[in-house]
């Protein structure tokens, strides 16, 4: 007969939401089960060579104690002297966090989740099952990688991959590369595909080419605070009112490449054309504004080549 046991909190996933939010709870007093493998997406879906974008300031612990400060202190190290922070360190940092907050982590991954009579029922790839009152769902993005349907039509398994699964570049040594897309992960790679000794890199998008500006992060605050005062207010939001919040959130990070960290290897070939700008920013910056939806629409034509990279 299998033990059910049963936990107040599941947390489901030990990525830096699940490791804060099981953290934070346990300070809480309340008894937390936290399952999955610690800070995988970043071991195994991020190259080895990552620079984070977000600095120093950035942490997991909500008390302010443990934070990534406090680790370089600890460390003796001087934030200016470790920006941008190298994934390495980040990781350690994890790990440090992990010990110092006693938040421990089950190796194991939930298959099934189920409410059948007022409480949760998961169900383990080990096979255990397990009871909570409370679920907190971190499984993190790996999930939702998307490949266009005519990449795996028209290209056979050897000739193809996505980013989050090319994460070591000397494979590609010598090699010509197209990188189709053109945010983040696009120059992200490619820089990194540029170190790596590709022949050259292609970078093709639909959009206009990102405005390489440092990240603004200035909505956030206000929807953070929004959120504390009024939980779950996004989840009321009509249809309309509900699409143009998520634009800021999901769409309009500017890309801030990599590439411009590697001048030397990343001219684009072809200079973009001037970025178009929105609305303006609180505190004298300035905002890239989308094009309309349907400049963004698959035209069914061949890609625009915007930039070409030669190592
Ligand atoms: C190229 C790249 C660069 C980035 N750079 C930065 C940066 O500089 N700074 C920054 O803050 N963010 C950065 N991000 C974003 C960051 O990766 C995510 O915001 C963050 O990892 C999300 O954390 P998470 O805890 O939600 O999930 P993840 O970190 O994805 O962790 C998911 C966790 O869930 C577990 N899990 C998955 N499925 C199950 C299951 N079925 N059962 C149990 N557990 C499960 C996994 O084992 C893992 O522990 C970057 C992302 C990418 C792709």
């Amino acid at each position: 007969m299998t033990v059910i046991e049963h936990t107040e909190l599941l947390v489901i996933g030990a990525g830096p939401y699940g490791l804060a939010t099981a953290a934070h709870a346990q300070r809480q007093g309340m008894e937390t089960l936290v399952l999955g493998e610690p800070m995988s997406f970043w071991r195994e879906n991020m190259p080895e060579k990552m620079k984070l974008r977000s600095g120093p300031d950035w942490h997991m612990d909500v008390a302010q104690k443990h934070t990534m400060m406090a680790f370089l202190a600890e460390r003796g190290m001087d934030p200016a002297d470790v920006s941008p922070i190298p994934i390495s360190l980040f990781l350690e940092y994890a790990d440090w966090f992990r010990e110092r907050a006693g938040v421990e982590v089950e190796t194991d991954l939930v298959e099934d989740l189920t409410k059948p009579d007022g409480r949760f029922e998961a169900t383990l790839r080990s096979g255990r099952r397990v009871t909570s009152d409370t679920v907190v769902a971190a499984p993190g993005i790996s999930h939702f990688g998307v490949v266009p349907e005519w990449v795996e039509r028209s290209l056979s398994p050897d000739k193809w991959t996505h980013t989050c699964d090319l994460v070591r570049f000397d494979e590609l040594r010598g090699k010509r590369v197209l990188i189709v897309g053109g945010r983040q992960s696009a120059f992200e790679w490619s820089a990194l595909l540029a170190d790596g000794g590709a022949a050259e890199v292609h970078v093709v998008h639909r959009h206009d080419p990102p405005d390489f500006v440092p990240a603004d992060w200035s909505f956030v605050d206000p929807l953070m605070d929004l959120t504390v005062e009024v939980p779950g207010w996004f989840r009321n939001l009509p249809p309309r009112r509900a699409k143009s919040r998520r634009g800021p959130l999901l769409g309009r990070r500017p890309a801030q490449a990599r590439a411009l960290a590697h001048p030397a290897s990343h001219q684009p070939t072809r200079q973009p054309p001037p970025a178009r700008f929105g609305r303006g920013v609180p505190g004298g910056g300035r905002r890239y504004t989308r094009p309309p939806l349907d400049r963004r629409r698959p035209r069914g034509g061949p890609h625009r080549a915007r930039y070409r990279l030669q190592a």
